[in-house]
This record gives structure tokens, C-alpha cells and sequence, in this order.
């Protein structure tokens, strides 16, 4: 009788196990409900929009997002800039957030952790050179966070939602005590710029400009002198020169003023442009030594594209375009900024406050970075009748 009464309890426990066991290892093909701020037309009037993510698949990670960070990208994809994009568009591709649900071939996560998703979210390739080299970003396949099309079909969605379902392989790892809210513009502004001061193998004394001193810019340069560069910084925002010299510029330009360019003719190994808007790229050509390279990480609308004139390349200058960076780079920035403690200044603002948050950045008023608490998604659904 006490052996029966045992062999119920123990036949119990396993069905018990076995059933939290597939709750972990066997997520629900349903699709997953969410909720976020999309524009339904060219623009930035933002309103709440309820959509569903593609079920998560075994080799996907659901992640409930606490911070999105807005880059000057999110507001170009808003507006068309590039070309017509497709409408509901839910921007947001600078994410950190927590692991709600793994499938059960994820090995590198588990429920609870915190990760963080940049502009790519899959790739149905991973054969071809430039993904065995790690560069994702320039695999014809690649699923970019929002505006293109996913493996089942519908469009992506990004982080200005509640959560995100992302393929393993492009979630990256939030190292221990990284504050997550500055953490999040790491995942665009940080790997953009970190990428091609690595290609370039930046070192010691070598003199680095970095055009934009903005979200991205702010990156730039602090990787930049991270890495021994002596860097100057060329702007609009007279008020932003105090900062440069804070965050260990040698040089500030204003430029507005003419005379603030005089001597810096032949300067520069690589300057690296995150301007937004139309400009005289041959002003920058002139100003980088023989053999050096001008960056283009800044891509202006089609409307205020920047032309370049040839004659300024005769040193062996040369001129070339950067994305993003590879997964495998963006876990490698991670952690070298936390190492160096490089983050971003932020504003943290509530989703509510997106409009304002974006005509700010289409009139250069804005911080350097604003980042969105998605927290207050949830709050402003309590309160929905
Ligand atoms: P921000 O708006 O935060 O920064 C741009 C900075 O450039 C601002 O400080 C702005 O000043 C300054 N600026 C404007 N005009 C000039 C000028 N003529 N000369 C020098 N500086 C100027 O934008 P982000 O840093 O978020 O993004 C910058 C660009 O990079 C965007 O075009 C974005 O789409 C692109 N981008 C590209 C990526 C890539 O992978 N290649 C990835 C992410 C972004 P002010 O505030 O006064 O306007
Ligand atoms: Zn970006």
C-alpha cells in the first residue's frame, strides 16, 4: 500500500517535471500578441498599435524590451527618406531586454537574462563568404529588425514595441552591471562606429576626425581616444564643444566657421562622417592625408544626397560606406565598452513623448541620445478602459 501510495507520488512529480520541462523547452507554435508605437504614413505621428510577432521557433529567443533607443536612421525609415517604405512601420533597432522565452535548441540563453538586439534579427543564408566572415550585415539575406521581410512572410517590426522575436544567432549578451538604458544605443550608434575604427585598425596617435557629433559621433570619438587616437570633432552646435573637450578631443570645429578648418589640409588617417544631411564631402576629402579614408556611416535623404567631386581623391584618398557591424563584432563592442565604461549620454523618455522626440531630431535640438522606457507602454495600457 505505501509503495502504491509512493509510486503515485513519484508518477505525479514526473508528469509534473515533464510538463514545466515542455513549458521550457517546447514554446507554443502560437503567434505572439504585441503591442508598440507605429507612424501608418510617411512622417513621425506615431499612434499605439497592436500586431502579432511570428510564434517562436526552436531556434528563437522572445525578449520582453525595456529601453529602445531612437537613432536618426528610425527617423529617415519613418519619413521615406530613402525610399517608400512599407506602413504600419514600427521603428527601433537599438534594443535591451530580458529573455522570456527560449526555443529548445537555444543554448546560449536562458529565461531571465538580459540581451540585446541591433538592426538585424535573422538571416536565412550563414553560408555565404561575407557570414562566414562574420559580417552578417552585408548577407543578401539578412532580416533587417523592421521593414523587411521575415521568414514567415510578414513584415518586421522594431523596438518600439513591448517584445521582439529574434533568431538566436543576432541576440547578444548585456555584460554584467551594463546600465541598460545607456546600453541600448550600443547596439546601432555603438557597433557603427566602433566597426570601421576597427577595420581601419586605429592606434596610438593616429588622427581621427569624426564629422556629426551626435549619437553616433558621441561613440566615435570616445572609441577613438579609447584607442589612443588624437580626434577632432566638426559640428554645428557651438554648445557641444565643452563636451568634446570632455570626452578627450584634441580639436572642436565649428562648422559654421570657415577659418576653424585653416590648417587641417592634409591631416587626417580616417574621418569618419555621421552627417544626417546635405554637406561638402570634398571639404573633408582635402583634409585626410595620402592614402587616408572618409567613412560615410551618415546617409542623408535621397533628396539632400551629398555629391562628390573626384578631383579630391588624386592622393590615393579614399572614400567608402559602412552598416552597422557583424553579431560577433557587436558582442566584442559590448564588452569593450563596458571594460573602458564608453556609453552614450541619454535622455530616457517616456513612449508617449515619441512625436516630440523626433521633430527635436529632425531640428537638431535633440540630446544625444534619446532612449525609450518601454515600461511606460505598459502603464498607458492600464490605463486603457
Ligand atoms: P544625430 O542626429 O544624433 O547626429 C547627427 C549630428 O550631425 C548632429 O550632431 C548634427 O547637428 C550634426 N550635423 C548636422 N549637419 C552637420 C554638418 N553640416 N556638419 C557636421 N555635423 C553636422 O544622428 P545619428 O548619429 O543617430 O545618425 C547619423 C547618421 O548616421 C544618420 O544619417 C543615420 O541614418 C546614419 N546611420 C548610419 C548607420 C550605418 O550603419 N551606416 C547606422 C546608424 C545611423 P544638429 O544636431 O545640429 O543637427
Ligand atoms: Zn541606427
Amino acid at each position: 500500500m505505501k509503495f502504491h501510495r509512493f509510486f503515485i507520488v513519484i508518477v505525479a512529480l514526473a508528469f509534473l517535471t515533464d510538463n514545466l520541462s515542455a513549458q521550457n523547452d517546447s514554446p507554443s507554435k502560437e503567434k505572439i500578441p504585441s503591442r508598440g508605437y507605429a507612424v501608418m504614413e510617411p512622417g513621425w505621428k506615431f499612434i499605439p498599435h497592436d500586431f502579432e510577432r511570428r510564434a517562436v521557433g526552436d531556434e528563437d529567443v522572445l525578449i520582453e524590451i525595456l529601453y529602445s533607443g531612437i537613432c536618426h536612421t528610425d527617423l529617415h525609415q519613418a519619413a521615406s527618406d530613402w525610399f517608400q517604405n512599407v506602413y504600419p512601420m514600427i521603428p527601433g533597432h537599438e534594443i535591451v531586454g530580458r529573455v522570456k522565452q527560449v526555443g529548445k535548441k537555444v543554448r546560449n540563453f536562458e529565461v531571465g537574462d538580459y540581451a540585446g538586439v541591433g538592426c538585424m534579427v535573422d538571416n536565412t543564408c550563414n553560408t555565404c563568404t561575407t557570414c562566414k566572415e562574420h559580417e552578417e550585415q552585408y548577407c543578401q539575406k539578412t532580416i533587417f529588425t523592421y521593414g523587411s521581410k521575415d521568414v514567415d512572410g510578414t513584415v518586421t517590426m522594431g523596438g518600439y514595441a513591448n517584445n521582439i522575436v529574434v533568431t538566436e544567432r543576432f541576440v547578444v549578451k548585456i555584460p554584467p552591471n551594463a546600465p541598460l538604458e545607456k546600453t541600448a544605443p550600443l547596439l546601432c550608434a555603438g557597433i557603427t562606429t566602433y566597426s570601421p575604427l576597427r577595420y581601419n585598425k586605429v592606434k596610438q596617435g593616429d588622427k581621427v576626425g569624426v564629422a556629426g557629433f551626435g549619437g553616433l559621433g558621441l561613440m566615435a570619438v570616445q572609441y577613438a581616444v579609447a584607442m589612443g587616437a588624437d580626434v577632432t570633432i566638426f559640428d554645428p552646435v557651438e554648445s557641444k564643444r565643452e563636451t568634446a573637450e570632455k570626452m578627450g578631443a584634441v580639436k572642436f570645429v565649428n562648422v559654421r566657421n570657415a577659418e576653424e578648418f585653416e590648417g587641417l589640409q592634409d591631416t587626417f588617417y580616417i574621418i569618419l562622417s555621421t552627417i544626417p544631411v546635405a554637406y561638402d564631402v570634398a571639404q573633408y576629402l582635402n583634409m585626410l592625408q595620402k592614402g587616408g579614408s572618409l567613412v560615410i556611416l551618415g546617409i542623408p535623404s535621397n533628396k539632400d544626397a551629398p555629391s562628390i567631386s573626384i578631383n579630391q581623391l588624386s592622393k590615393r584618398r579614399k572614400i567608402y560606406g559602412s552598416l552597422i557591424g557583424g553579431v560577433k563584432e557587436t558582442q566584442e563592442m559590448l564588452d569593450y565598452s563596458v571594460k573602458h565604461n564608453i556609453y552614450p549620454e541619454v535622455e530616457v523618455i517616456p513612449i508617449q513623448k515619441l512625436d516630440e522626440a523626433f521633430q527635436n531630431l529632425a531640428e537638431g535640438k535633440a540630446p544625444f541620445r534619446y532612449v525609450i522606457d518601454m515600461r511606460t507602454l505598459d502603464f498607458l495600457e492600464e490605463k486603457k478602459p
